[in-house]
């Protein structure tokens, strides 16, 4: 089932996700969901707060993206990150390198809204997978870069963040026009919340 996509001005992405304690059903058709949202809206990651669950679970699928080249190891092992998607990550920690680049990012909660964002090339990440078992994720190109944004999120943290002042002044009106047209929705619009799955 498709949920709908929490916007920008949306508290639920302001959150820091609760850690994931059991898999159980509700957690599993979660996943599913945000693998069938993700792909809906043609993107290549989504968060739990994304959808207003808060929770330290996220899904990331880079592998229609062509012409922005990943590197990935498993548990040490240098493996086609291609053939690993799609990843669905819980209770992760990242650590970065100190290399930086600059890429265009965009953010579903963002629409129409992307820019140029600095981002470390290099991240590792540990986390659960749905069987629960502890995965030592290696990543560089545009797969450290979705990790980093996705895993931002599950700590109430958004690319707007991570713009240079100049680049935030640029989106600054649309910001507020998103902020405002989200709580608008919030307040008067409450039926899509109640067709998402609780947990
Ligand atoms: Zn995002």
């Amino acid at each position: 089932m498709k949920l709908s996509i929490r916007k920008y001005g949306d508290p639920a992405l302001r959150a820091k996700g609760k850690r994931v304690v059991e898999i159980d059903n509700a957690v599993r058709e979660l996943a599913d969901n945000m693998l069938e949202t993700m792909r809906g809206a043609n993107g290549i990651g989504l968060a739990a707060q994304q959808v207003g669950q808060v929770l330290q679970l996220t899904v990331v699928d880079i592998s229609a993206v062509e012409d922005r080249p990943s590197s990935m190891a498993w548990n040490g092992k240098e493996v086609d990150p291609k053939e690993q998607m799609p990843l669905i990550l819980l209770n992760p920690q990242i650590e970065t390198g100190p290399e930086k680049g600059v890429a265009s990012e965009g953010c579903l909660s963002f629409p129409e809204i992307s820019a140029e964002i600095e981002r470390a090339e290099w991240a590792k990440v540990r986390a659960q997978t749905m069987t629960g078992e502890m995965v030592e994720i290696e990543a560089t190109g545009l797969l450290a870069r979705a990790l980093q944004h996705e895993i931002d999120h599950l700590n109430g943290i958004l690319f707007i963040d991570r713009m240079s002042s100049a680049a935030r002044a640029s989106v600054s009106s649309r910001l507020k026009r998103l902020q405002k047209e989200t709580q608008r929705g919030l307040t008067t619009n409450r039926q899509p919340r109640t067709v998402e799955p609780a947990l």
